[in-house]
């Protein structure tokens, strides 16, 4: 009798098999085909919201107005994707010419084009079961690319996972492509999904998830014969820097903004900003006490899985045998009950527990004495998503120094506002250096996203029906 892993892996190769097969025909796709794809998938969704957001709500708790809002973004993320496709994005060529003579001046002609890089192993985000999962924007754009896409279901929806992936099958069957151009695989163990990030077949894995799943899959695409590109979106701690030239003014309207942004979705968002830096000041107290007193009352829904709790109640359990709490929490009703502590700028830049993610409705509060500590304190942080700088209008030595530290470890810098809420568009730089992303360069939200399943290839004095391709 075989075993599940014996069952997982065979299921696995099929489910590559098909992908492979695919890959050229969807690699040499038109626009047309791939935006037609996209915009179907798009109105599938759609069709289909009422149902779909029943069957996740009853799998995620994140309630029926969120995962709503999920999927009107997700699927104008697949519209958008339909448009960039049409703008050529994935089939822009550099043309340099012949010039006659010798070189370093004389050349011969040469055309960058950038082909497909094949089978594209995605595995969904539990966070976002919409967004980042069967039909998301790594699916999105990976497609876009003309890669096939074999989804690595995440076994926080995993109901949602084949509904969606049951509704996408019948918008591929109708337009009449291979069928392995969106395959999916479920319930596989973790060998299994090593299994799938060593397969020969597998060209690229997209990941979001946490640092220690992350990690173990990128060290496995690395131990292949023939690695592979691993984008890893992995955890962010996306520090807010709060100066007094932010908070002088109405700093109650910025700290009920904060604890929203901080509470949202349980505060299970990649982006949720989990160290607040404030400076030595008494606007600073005032801004701390109006924050706890915005925070510490709000009521969050269950966590997306037992085991995100666990990890939760450990990662502040951690913090707060270092830190101050700032209010005593209220007892966990439905969701876990908000918390807030503080510590002084050296003790983070020198504890690098004080530094880990806590994925949950919470955050620290750092205290610096000068703007250099404030820089130590980000120089701390070897990476994230974002960083938020409010008080920064003003051209001066200092806010430089710090748009320079904020620079050098986050994708994304925020002058106002808060960091969650990812908007998708052209723009949009959704990844940091290590360990917030394994690969910096790239972006796993916005159009951009393409380029990382495309490979460029450089044509010398190539005929007219290969430029043609
Ligand atoms: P996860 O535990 O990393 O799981 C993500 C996917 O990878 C799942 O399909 C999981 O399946 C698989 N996986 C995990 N470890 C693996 C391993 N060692 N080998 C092979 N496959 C593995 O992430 P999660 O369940 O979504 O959330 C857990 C934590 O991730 C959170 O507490 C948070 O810290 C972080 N997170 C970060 C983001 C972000 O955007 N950066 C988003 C969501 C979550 P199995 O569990 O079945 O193995």
């Amino acid at each position: 009798m075989a075993t599940h892993q014996e069952l997982s892996l065979s299921t696995i190769d099929q489910a590559v098999a098909k992908a492979s097969a695919a890959a050229l025909v969807w690699g040499e796709s038109k626009a047309a085909a791939r935006a037609a794809l996209l915009r179907g998938l798009a109105a599938a969704l759609e069709q289909h919201q009422a149902e779909l957001v029943v069957l996740a709500d009853r799998e995620s708790g994140l309630g029926a107005a969120r995962l709503s809002g999920e999927v009107a973004r997700t699927a104008f993320q697949l519209r958008g994707f339909a448009d960039a496709v049409e703008a050529g994005l994935p089939y822009q060529r550099v043309n340099d010419a012949a010039v006659v003579g010798a070189p370093p001046v004389g050349r011969p002609q040469l055309i960058r084009v950038k082909r497909a890089l094949g089978p594209v192993a995605m595995f969904s985000a539990s966070n976002f079961p919409f967004a980042f999962s069967v039909l998301g924007g790594d699916t999105a754009s990976a497609l876009a690319a003309g890669c096939p896409v074999v989804v690595k279901a995440h076994p926080g929806h995993p109901e949602l996972s084949l509904a969606v992936y049951e509704l996408a099958r019948r918008v591929v069957a109708r337009q009449k492509l291979p069928e392995g151009v969106l395959t999916i695989i479920e319930g596989a163990s973790r060998a299994a999904a090593g299994y799938l990030v060593q397969h020969p077949q597998i060209a690229a894995v997209a990941f979001t998830g946490s640092f220690q799943g992350g990690t173990a899959l990128w060290k496995l695409v690395n131990e292949r014969p023939r690695p592979i590109p691993f984008y890893g979106e992995l955890g962010s701690i996306n520090p807010l820097v709060a100066l007094p030239a932010a908070l002088e003014g109405n700093s109650q309207k910025l700290a009920a903004l904060l604890a929203g942004s901080i509470t949202q979705g349980c505060g299970q968002f990649c982006t949720s900003p989990g160290v607040i830096v404030v400076l030595d000041h008494p606007a600073s107290e005032r801004f701390i006490a109006e924050l706890a007193e915005a925070i510490r009352p709000v009521k969050t829904h269950r966590m997306l899985t037992p085991s995100m709790k666990k990890g939760f109640d450990g990662a502040s359990d951690t913090v707060a045998s270092y830190a101050t709490r700032v209010f005593q929490p209220e007892v966990d009703g439905v969701g876990p009950a908000p918390r807030l502590f503080s510590v002084g700028a050296k003790d983070f830049t020198i504890n690098a527990d004080l530094r880990e993610e806590m994925f949950g409705p919470a955050a620290l509060i750092v205290k610096a004495t000068s703007i250099e500590q404030v820089e130590d304190v980000l120089g701390a942080i070897s990476g994230t998503l974002t960083t938020t700088l409010w008080g920064v209008n003003e051209d001066s030595e200092s806010n430089r120094a710090l748009v320079h530290a904020a620079e050098a470890i986050s994708g994304r810098v925020l002058f106002a506002g808060v960091p969650t809420g990812v908007a998708v568009c052209a723009a949009q730089q959704h990844g940091g250096p290590w360990p917030s992303s394994t690969a910096a360069q790239t972006t796993s939200v916005g159009y951009a996203a393409i380029e990382r399943f495309l490979r460029p290839v450089a044509l010398q004095d190539a005929p007219a029906w290969v430029l043609a391709m």
